[in-house]
């Protein structure tokens, strides 16, 4: 068999920092990251790297950055088995959903890592993530890659991309998957979940070039109001409305809110329900307080991630789909971002 080839893209993040005189943290180049892994040249894979011309905090990232991630993947899609993306923890989730949705037909894998400290320090959590990274993205079942589609790899688990949340700022096992199993665990063994894997009947990858971020999140809470919402809705030129809902879905019964939303759908904005709930989904009907919302219009957002319905929603609105088909793929999985 040959070596698998694989490509680690770095684009920043607080792996590869380093402190400025002042004691800030700030990336620092790709050849520093990769001399503090002498062990990737014992790697059974033959491993190039890339560094993107402007390093960044992952609270840098845009939907640019998004797209140009996507073009050097589609670029090399070719060349490599697998992708190793070294990213800012900070905005993973948001990147891994994006890509989820830009890369059509995945039949590689795409992988997502970092470490809450820099590589240099003598406890780092960032080699291991790192080499265990690219130990799963060599990986490959009948000569294809075992793994094919994007997901975030961070202390122990493999995780589906578009199904993570960032929850801690501390811990080394930063991520969750609230709504979904993993799809490995690294230990002494690594533990493949092949059942949890996306089905990929295709290798012909589309490669979707465009996003819209005409787009915005309101997250309701109790004593909301209905001046704040429309501040909102009003924006000019606006596509597409998250909003973070309590519980299954549910939000103020109050006629205004329930009005200003009425009249944001009637002039062709998307309003998608997503819970501010970490565990669970939407179920509009369930109680009086989400049935307005369902009799208006607003699409109900399941278990999907705030990241991923962010992702998905950017993705479809910059597609040419009318209302009602938007409408439709919006309540479905298309990349198994939703149960
Ligand atoms: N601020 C950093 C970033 O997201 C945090 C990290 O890498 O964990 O780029």
């Amino acid at each position: 068999m040959n070596k698998p080839k694989i490509l680690i893209i770095y684009t920043g993040g607080t792996i590869g920092m380093i402190k400025n005189e002042k004691g800030v943290l700030l990336p620092f180049s790709l050849e520093n990251l990769l001399n503090d892994i002498p062990l990737l040249k014992m790697f059974p894979a033959d491993i190039d790297s890339v560094g993107l011309d402007k390093l960044i905090d992952s609270s840098d990232a845009d939907t640019d950055f998004w797209l140009l991630l996507n073009d050097i993947i589609a670029d090399n899609y070719d060349k490599f088995d697998g992708f190793v993306i070294l990213h800012g923890s900070d905005t993973m989730a948001y990147t891994a959903s994006a890509l989820s949705f830009l890369l059509e037909n995945l039949s590689k894998p795409v992988i997502l890592t970092g470490s809450q400290l820099p590589i240099g320090l003598l406890r780092t959590d960032g080699r291991e993530n790192i080499i265990a990274s690219i130990e799963l993205a060599c990986m490959q079942k009948n000569g294809k890659p075992l793994i094919q589609e994007v997901c975030i790899y961070f202390e122990d688990n493999l995780y589906r991309g578009n199904r993570t949340n960032k929850y801690s700022a501390e811990n080394f096992d930063a991520f969750i998957s609230p709504n979904y199993p993993l799809l490995a665990s690294v230990g002494t063994e690594i533990k493949i979940f092949e059942e949890n894997f996306l089905k990929n009947n295709s290798d012909s990858l589309i490669s979707h070039k465009k996003l819209c971020n005409e787009v915005a999140i309101i997250k309701l809470f109790p004593g909301i109001q209905v001046k704040t919402i429309k501040a909102i809705t009003e924006i000019p030129d606006l596509k597409g409305i998250i909003i973070e809902t309590y519980g299954s879905g549910n939000a103020p019964t109050d006629n205004k809110i329930i009005n200003c939303f009425a009249d944001t759908i009637a002039k062709g904005i998307i309003i998608l329900n997503i819970t501010q709930c970490t565990v669970g989904k939407v179920q509009q009907g369930k109680y009086e307080t989400s049935t307005k919302l369902r009799d208006i219009g607003i699409v109900s957002g399941g278990d999907m991630t705030t990241e991923a319905a962010l992702a998905k929603l950017m993705f479809l609105l910059a597609k040419d789909y009318s209302l009602k088909e938007r409408t439709q793929l919006l309540s479905i999985s298309i990349r198994g971002e939703m149960s």
